[in-house]
């Protein structure tokens, strides 16, 4: 199985709510897709979004890295040497995560279709079906708690509340949240870097002064504040969480050798796709430090790369995020995974087993 060409399209899927985060609101998920060709016949599918404020990649810097750097070097390759693909994909260019991401999980898909198995098989199996949290935006007070009733009203376990704006108002937030959910559902705060580590310590002492449990609060100060998230961490009692403050591998290495967090969130757009993602895995376990996986604004394409990833390593990966495809109005994919609100599901399809994707708009080659 030779790869021949690849190419692009643009997926537009309006969200049930806007979705609302210290660092920005987006109402539609708008990713680019691309399509692996080969000489057989089969296509592999990858998807990235453009997320500037964490990753730095924009539709046109994802478009651009993998026709010029990364599709030139695919371009004759087969499929079966996959560890050679990731390196080909990896080594092609500095940084540009969602772009190599996107490649690499349309190679790993055609790596499926290849020996005609799912996925997570190939990554060393596991049982398919993964329960994710959902996000709660941040809002006003009453919104954030009446969205949080209904996620649990439909069957959602653990919230992922949005904070990080006003300390104070946070803190209330927090609060009511707990108050209204009571122990129906885990919480976890993700303050996307909105906060200083001494803001984050008084906010986090005083929840649970309050005596407000929260499973983590994921990444409180700045991506580049490793010093200040291990201020937090060292005083407080809550599991903090890193998020934009690692990336690939090395960070992991160097977060941990810090003791900067307790977890680590791993998502395919900041690792650059699997291969990385699953060196994470295994760098966390060697060290006993779980991990969360979790995904940008994706739809079903990308996110069930991840579910494979966290299905075939979920003996660290405990705790699951990709609550992309239940954010979206609907779901624009047939494809293997079965995304069925709080539960996930992978059906035995090959690779990542995607058999349509309605809504495409082909992007000029
Ligand atoms: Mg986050």
């Amino acid at each position: 199985m030779k790869i021949t060409d690849i190419t692009f399209g643009m997926l537009r899927v309006p969200l049930k709510t806007p979705f609302k985060t210290a660092l920005r609101t987006v109402d539609r998920v708008e990713d680019i897709v691309i399509m692996v060709h080969t000489d057989s016949g089969n296509i592999g599918y990858g998807e990235a979004p453009a997320t500037a404020v964490i990753t730095g990649d924009t539709h046109g810097s994802i478009v651009d890295a993998i026709r010029h750097y990364i599709s030139p070097r695919l371009i004759g390759e087969d499929v079966a040497n996959l560890n050679r693909l990731t390196q080909l994909i990896q080594g092609a260019m500095e940084k540009n995560t969602s772009a190599k991401a996107a490649v690499e999980i349309a190679i790993y898909d055609l790596f499926g279709q290849l020996y005609n198995a799912p996925l997570y098989k190939l990554l060393g199996g596991g049982d398919p079906v993964i329960t994710t949290d959902i996000t709660i935006s941040v809002d006003y007070i009453d919104k954030m708690v009446a969205d949080s009733m209904a996620a649990v009203e439909r069957g959602f376990e653990s919230l992922k509340i949005k904070v990080g704006k006003d300390i104070g108002v946070d803190i209330e937030r927090v609060k009511a949240i707990y108050a209204a959910v009571e122990d129906r559902a885990l919480l976890r705060l993700d303050a996307n870097q909105g906060w200083t580590a001494k803001q984050a310590v008084y906010a986090l002492q005083t929840l649970e002064d309050a005596g407000v449990r929260l499973e983590l609060v994921e990444q409180p100060v700045k991506a580049h504040d490793l010093e200040g998230m291990r201020y937090v961490t060292e005083r407080v009692h809550t599991p903090i969480m890193a998020d934009e403050s690692v990336f690939g591998p090395m960070e992991v290495v160097e977060l941990i050798r810090m003791r900067a967090a307790d977890i680590i969130n791993i998502k395919l757009m900041k690792t650059g796709g699997i291969s990385n993602a699953i060196r994470i895995a295994d760098i966390a376990a060697m060290h006993g430090i779980e991990c969360m996986i979790g995904c940008m604004l994706e739809t079903s394409i990308s996110v069930a790369a991840a579910v494979h990833v966290a299905v075939a390593k979920a003996d660290v990966i405990t705790k699951i995020d990709l609550d992309g495809p239940s954010l979206c109005l609907f779901n624009p994919v047939e494809g293997g995974v079965i995304f069925n609100e709080s539960e996930i599901t992978i059906t035995d399809a090959p690779g990542l087993g995607i058999r349509e994707i309605r809504g495409l708009e082909p992007l000029e080659a």
